[in-house]
């Protein structure tokens, strides 16, 4: 254990210089021995490293390296590293919040908050019918209440509209892999990145997204394997690549289309593997047939010599590994951009072996496990579908219910608002999401959170969305619970309580269950511990694509993490999918689908000529609820700026530090600039954890991917203009 602080000074050292609270539990616990370090994982990012947390009198103090946990090997990246801080913040909600009309948020005890709670649901669905009552949930919940809360939705309230913040994450990529693949899941674990010789990462700023796997990305390099990357600005992980393909936003299909016919042409597809592992190759032939790199300069802005480039390396490499994340997906063609992807992979075969493989990178720290176990609007738990009789049949009978009485397919989250804002949902019960700054086009989100009869929020901290709320629940933070969750591999880790909840906040699950309870519903949510609840999840699992029958507490533990599928206790896991060329589709084999290439939905004109897209930085995680409130990384990144290149700088006469208004067709917002070389001349970027009037989804559009659902994050057509020094001054003061 590496020395413990002694002085003030020491602390605040650790701490970070611009601590604006004491260290949990005071300062002369910090200086103090902790009373246990406990294994469990970084409540953000869906890398899930391991983490040692210091626990001393019911507080966490601290932290240390985990440095046998594979994974991460003890390494973490900011946010990991302050992580520990926010248990003890003076925001931390310790008692149930009312809403009262004039009054503002009084503290009323929990039984007149459920009392409230209840009997707002049960008139609100005998008025406007059972799927008048909403849920929006979090992946940053372990499996365990991912299971339980799509449970409760089903099953005590019955309503149909369930969704979780994940829609606004991972589902294109899902999507795209299910119709691929057969079945959702990154196809590697990050160990075949090790061995391989070519990376492709296509829209994923790794290096302050998903930091951890750079270390993989490097160690690949440092054996020789070579580095392309595809986006709009040269991110970290860019400024280290062999080439980059510096994509216009909402383009990428087509330049994955257009590498695909010059590697066709030139032979370097993999005619064995398609025909013995494959269906659907000969359409998607003809799709890209008339992609050539000269058009495609045209559309996407890369030059056609890099495309060129790009489809030589693709096409001849033995071994190769591509990564896609939020910057291809984040689209209204999301999951085409997805597919088309897949077919570069498909078609060299180069998938299921070692130093071979493809996956998909996981923003939210459960966003792989959240997804797959039933708190969403199209699914249930196993990742099966809600519309399908057989499915259906097999949760109901291990939920103890009519198959006749369980909903069918609900509104995504998107949509759920949208619904909200007409009227037609009237009440909402949200945990661990934060739409007010998560959602596009937040203007409107707040319109409709306003216009909501009843609305209930769990939480640990007063969320923007929370302040439209009647009630508010003081839930658990990730520390405070046992329980497990799914790494972007696939791993499913356990999650360890360190402390219990402060004050009178209870632990989620115990909130839904005392619900369901109070709803009459109580014999379905028997449970006395949070592994009673996985167990559960593992029987609703078995036989499923995403089987997690196998996986018990103390394998995880044995094991540090298991791989699912996992389809008996004797089974050791699966890091690596479809071995042998066998897919999870019915015939074992893997799908092609063609794309064509279409425009996004916002449209570049005289009026608004500039390529918006938005993005995380290392500092912050999503709406910023957490990190917003913590010190060292507020210090560091302490507000939204306005990125772009020096030639449209010049052209609109903006200086560095100058405050800039950004209009959208949805609203305007007014930022300091950034003037950086490493972006397109055509596109600006902001990140988008603030809210209010710094709120980059002030901006963004409410369009959707048909099929996944997801908004159109990563474009939005805009026109900026300098601020008069006068109003920026005032921008300064607020
Ligand atoms: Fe690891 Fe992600 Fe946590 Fe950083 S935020 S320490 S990369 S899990």
């Amino acid at each position: 254990m590496a020395d413990l602080p002694i002085s003030k000074e020491a602390i605040r050292e650790q701490f970070g210089p611009h601590l604006k609270f004491d260290p949990p539990g005071g300062w002369d616990a910090a200086a103090a021995a902790p009373d246990q370090l406990v294994k469990t994982h970084c409540c953000f990012c869906g890398q899930g490293c391991g983490i040692q947390l210091k626990v001393k009198d019911n507080q966490v103090i601290g932290f240390e390296p985990w440095e046998d946990f594979p994974f991460n090997e003890g390494k973490l990246c900011p946010k990991g590293v302050k992580r520990y801080m926010q248990g003890s913040h003076p925001d931390r909600l310790l008692y149930p919040l009312e809403n009262k009309k004039g009054v503002g948020y009084e503290r009323v005890s929990w039984d007149a908050a459920y009392e409230r709670t209840v009997s707002a649901i049960r008139d609100i669905q005998a008025k406007h019918g059972k799927d008048a009552f909403a849920v929006l949930s979090g992946v940053s919940l372990s499996n365990e209440k991912s299971y339980l809360i799509g449970k409760f939705a089903r099953v005590a309230l019955q309503t149909k509209n369930l969704d979780y913040n994940g829609r606004l994450c991972m589902v294109s990529a899902g999507t795209g892999n299910k119709k691929a693949f057969g079945v959702d899941r990154a196809a590697n674990s990050w160990a075949d990145i090790l061995e391989t010789d070519l990376i492709l990462c296509a829209g994923t700023n790794i290096s302050e997204c998903s930091p951890i796997t750079t270390d993989y990305i490097w160690k690949a390099r440092d054996r020789g394997a070579k580095l392309i990357v595809v986006d709009p600005r040269i991110t970290p992980i860019a400024r280290t690549a062999d080439l980059i393909l510096p994509v216009r936003p909402g383009t990428d299909s087509h330049l994955f289309n257009t590498i695909l016919n010059l590697m066709i042409q030139d032979g370097k597809i993999d005619h064995d593997f398609i025909r013995e592992h494959t269906n659907g190759f000969e359409e998607v032939l003809n799709a890209v047939a008339g992609y050539t790199p000269e058009e495609c300069e045209k559309v996407t802005g890369v030059p056609a010599k890099s495309i060129r480039l790009a489809a030589k390396w693709w096409g001849e490499a033995k071994k190769s590994f591509l990564l896609h994340a939020r910057g291809i997906e984040h689209h209204t063609k999301g999951v085409d951009n997805v597919l088309s992807c897949i077919n570069l992979v498909l078609a060299t075969g180069r998938i299921g072996r070692a130093g071979c493989g493809y996956a998909t990178i996981t923003g939210q720290g459960n966003g792989q496990g959240g997804r797959e176990h039933g708190h969403k609007c199209d699914q249930l738990p196993g990742n099966r579908d809600i519309t399908n009789p057989e499915h259906r049949k097999f949760i109901a009978d291990v939920w103890g219910i009519d198959e006749k009485d369980l909903p069918g397919k609900g509104l995504s989250a998107q949509e759920i608002m949208n619904a909200i804002h007409a009227g037609e949902i009237k009440g909402l019960l949200l945990i661990c999401f934060n739409p007010a700054v998560s959602l596009p086009d937040s203007l409107f989100t707040e319109e409709a959170l306003k216009k909501l009869e009843f609305f209930v929020v769990i939480d640990f901290f007063m969320s923007e969305s929370a302040r439209f709320a009647d009630l508010v629940l003081p839930g658990s933070l990730h520390e405070e619970d046992e329980g497990t969750a799914t790494t972007a591999e696939g791993r499913v880790i356990r999650i360890r309580q360190a402390v219990t909840p402060p004050g009178e906040a209870k632990i989620d699950w115990h909130i839904f269950c005392e619900i369901a309870k109070r709803l009459g519903k109580g014999k379905y949510f028997p449970y006395n511990e949070s592994e009673d609840i996985f167990n559960e999840l593992r029987v609703a699992s078995r036989g499923s694509t995403v089987d997690y029958y196998g996986i018990t507490y103390e394998k995880i533990e044995k094991n540090k993490g298991i791989f699912w599928p996992c389809p008996t206790l004797d089974h050791p896991g699966t890091p690596r999918l479809f071995e042998g060329g066998k897919f999870a589709h019915p015939d074992g084999k893997a799908k092609f689908n063609p794309v064509v290439y279409r425009p996004s939905a916002d449209e570049i004109n005289a009026e608004y000529p500039i390529y918006l897209t938005t993005g995380r930085v290392i500092f912050h995680y999503l709406s910023g609820t957490q990190t917003r409130r913590i010190g060292f990384l507020t210090e560091e990144c302490p507000e939204p700026y306005l990125e772009l290149h020096p030639a449209l700088a010049e052209k609109y006469r903006i200086a560095e530090a100058d405050i800039v208004r950004i209009t959208s067709r949805r609203s305007s917002i007014e930022l300091k600039a950034k003037i950086v070389k490493t972006i397109r001349p055509d596109t600006v970027f902001i990140p988008y954890h603030w809210p209010d009037k710094q709120s980059a989804n002030r901006l963004t559009q409410r369009a959707l991917d048909p099929l996944s659902k997801i908004p159109e994050f990563k474009f939005s057509a805009v026109n900026i203009q300098r601020v008069d020094p006068q109003q920026g001054a005032a921008h300064a003061k607020r």
